[in-house]
């Protein structure tokens, strides 16, 4: 398909036009960054290894009856999605204690959660991020209340549909973050994607606290063997999406 010119370049990903105005090819890069971008790297491979993810993920979601933007995958680092204005909100489930929450509130690593938890960040990379209040969404005007509640509802029905397919890969998820878009037409869709750059995810098989990190933790805290941790989270994709059938 012809590429056209650059829409958006984020830290991980490239969003072209294309001759279709409804569409856009996301090209994913093998660029890492953390911390707010004050931390970058690369990861060999992750571009073709984060695009296989998310497609097997978003085709198993849309399976479950979440809409997506995703499209098609043409090349290996490459998904065709459909056009959407991204909702500047971050959407953060967690089911297990990590990262912010527990600087933010002291809560040990690791602690399980007893209801799955839904944070709103605000996209913003000049504010870096902050933590936003159902309130504070109103006051700048970022969703609706009704759009809040849709989006509140669909993290937590992707949550369920996430933790049965990863735990049935040995994988614990322990938490991740979710961008959401509306179509020309005002959809709602899932967009951006779900990796080991947006989920946390733990080895189920290990029980060492760094020997069970699958996820850019790895990067983050320069624990190694990155690539090959988000190769072993594919692998396992794989053979779970092969074991639902051709259509997860
Ligand atoms: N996350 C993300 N992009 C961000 C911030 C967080 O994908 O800009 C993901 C992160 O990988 C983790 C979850 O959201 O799976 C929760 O992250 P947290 O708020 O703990 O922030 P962190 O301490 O990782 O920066």
């Amino acid at each position: 398909m012809a590429l056209g010119e650059i829409l958006y370049e984020g830290k991980a990903k490239i969003i072209y036009k294309t001759d279709d105005p409804n569409q856009l090819l996301a090209h994913y890069k093998d660029d890492a960054t953390a911390f707010n971008a004050q931390k970058r790297g690369t990861i060999a491979g992750k571009g073709q290894i984060n695009c296989a993810i998310a497609t097997h993920l978003f085709q198993h979601l849309e399976a479950e009856g979440i809409a997506t933007h995703f499209i098609d995958q043409p090349q290996a680092n490459q998904m065709r999605i459909r056009a959407v204005q991204i909702i500047p909100l971050e959407v953060v489930v967690r089911n297990i204690a990590a990262g912010s929450l527990c600087q933010q509130t002291g809560l040990p690593l690791g602690t399980r959660l007893s209801q799955p938890l839904v944070d709103y960040y605000y996209k913003d990379d000049a504010l870096g991020d902050p933590l936003l209040t159902p309130d504070r969404i109103q006051l700048l005007q970022l969703a609706t209340q009704e759009q809040l509640a849709q989006l509140h509802n669909l993290a937590l029905a992707i949550n369920q549909a996430l933790i049965a397919f990863f735990d049935l890969s040995g994988i614990t998820l322990v938490d991740f973050k979710l961008e959401f878009g509306l179509t020309a037409d005002q959809q709602l869709l899932l967009a951006d994607e779900i990796s080991p750059d947006t989920c946390r995810l733990w080895d189920q098989a290990e029980t060492d606290p760094q020997g069970r990190v699958l996820d850019k933790d790895r990067f983050r805290q320069d624990l190694g063997d990155v690539e090959n941790a988000y190769t072993r989270v594919l692998e396992r994709v794989l053979a779970q999406s092969r074991s639902h059938g051709p259509s997860a």
